[in-house]
Parts: structure tokens; C-alpha cells; sequence
């Protein structure tokens, strides 16, 4: 069984993926998956025609920091980019779906599953949800990111609200992270029935 895991930016993901990892579940990691398409030469090229050199270190490494910047800065840039990385990541996580078999359980965790319509490639999917106003608090804790910036991320995203319509299974993280992990031992029991 895939498990699609998702939410918003600092909405807890990572943490409650981190905690499938500890009982012991196999995580894809969508974010790693980026990493690697991303390092590729083909993609670099095809990501500079888009938004310049000026945006490679002088190893002609891309400075990711640079380029998440530029594309959040303006729409059509974003889903160039989008569309260069996503159908490459998309390959990678459907050969690993063809691969499993069907007693055991992969969460494939997923920033932007639903944004990428990558629904039908999971059985059930579990949504990380938390208010807005904490999301934007823990975005610019955890990142160090002005108020505006964090906004204008968030902003970008599908809302949590209509995530969290869609999901099989929400966990709230607007508590404590003991009350994260505890439902997430919830969701682990009801997973293996
Ligand atoms: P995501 O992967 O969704 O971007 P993270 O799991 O990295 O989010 O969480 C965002 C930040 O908030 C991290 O610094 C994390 O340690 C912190 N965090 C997550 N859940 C809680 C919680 N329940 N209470 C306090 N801090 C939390």
C-alpha cells in the first residue's frame, strides 16, 4: 500500500515522516528525489535557459537559495520550473510503486502532491495539517525568513484547509509534538488493519 503523506511548508511533515521512520516504514522522500533530478546536467541546463546563469555558483552548481527566490517571485517561472522537475520525480516514484508489493506499506512523502496531481498514484493519503497563523510563525522560525516572504510561500500553495478536505486521514499539529506523535501511532495502528 502507498501512503501519500503531505501538507504545507513547516505544516509538520518532516516530523511525522521522521516518526513513520522510527515505527520502523519505508519514507520516499519527494524533497531528496528534487535534490538528485536537480543536480542532473540536462536539468541545469534546461533550468538556466529558463532563469539565467546568474543563478549557478561559480562550480556551476544552481544556488538553490537564488532560484526558490526567482520563482516564487513570479507565477510563470514557478510552473516552468515545476514542469521541468515534476514528470522527472513523477517517473521515479511510479517505478517504485510498480516495485512494492501489496502487504507492505511506503510512505511516498510528498510537499506538493496534490498541487502536482500525484493523488492516483497513492492508495490512501494523509494530510498534515496546522493554522495559519502557526504555519507562518514556524516557517519563520525554522527558515529565519521575513513575515512577507513566508506569506508569499505559504500563499503559493494550495491551501491546508482544502488539503485537508481532500486527505483520507488528517493529523493535526496545532498541539504539542507528544500530541503529534501520539496520533501518529494512531494512524500506524489503523494502517497495518
Ligand atoms: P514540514 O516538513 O511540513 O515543512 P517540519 O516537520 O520541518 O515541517 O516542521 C516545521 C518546524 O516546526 C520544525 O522546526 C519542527 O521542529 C517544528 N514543529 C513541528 N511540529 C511541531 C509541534 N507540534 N510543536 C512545536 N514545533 C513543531
Amino acid at each position: 500500500m502507498i501512503v501519500g503523506l503531505t501538507g504545507g511548508i513547516a505544516s509538520g511533515k518532516s516530523t511525522v515522516s521522521n516518526f513513520f521512520k522510527e515505527l520502523g516504514l519505508e519514507v520516499l522522500d519527494a524533497d531528496e528525489i528534487v535534490k538528485e533530478v536537480s543536480q542532473k546536467k540536462d536539468t541545469i541546463n534546461k533550468i538556466v535557459r529558463v532563469f539565467g546563469k546568474d543563478i549557478l555558483d561559480n562550480k556551476g552548481k544552481i544556488i538553490r537559495e537564488k532560484l526558490r527566490v526567482k520563482a516564487f517571485e513570479n507565477k510563470e517561472l514557478l510552473n516552468k520550473l515545476n514542469g521541468i522537475i515534476h514528470p522527472q520525480v513523477i517517473e521515479i516514484f511510479v517505478k517504485k510503486k510498480k516495485e512494492i508489493s501489496e502487504s507492505s506499506i511506503v510512505i511516498f512523502d510528498i510537499p506538493l502532491l496534490y498541487e502536482a496531481e500525484m493523488e492516483n498514484l497513492c492508495d490512501k493519503i494523509v494530510v498534515v495539517y496546522i493554522k495559519k497563523e502557526l504555519q507562518i510563525e514556524r516557517v519563520i522560525e525554522r527558515d529565519k525568513n521575513i513575515r512577507e516572504l513566508a506569506e508569499k510561500i505559504i500563499n503559493a500553495q494550495m491551501s491546508l484547509e482544502e488539503k485537508a478536505k481532500r486527505a483520507d486521514i488528517v493529523i493535526n499539529n496545532n498541539g504539542t509534538l507528544e500530541d503529534l506523535k501520539n496520533q501518529v501511532d494512531v494512524v500506524y495502528c489503523n494502517l497495518q488493519k
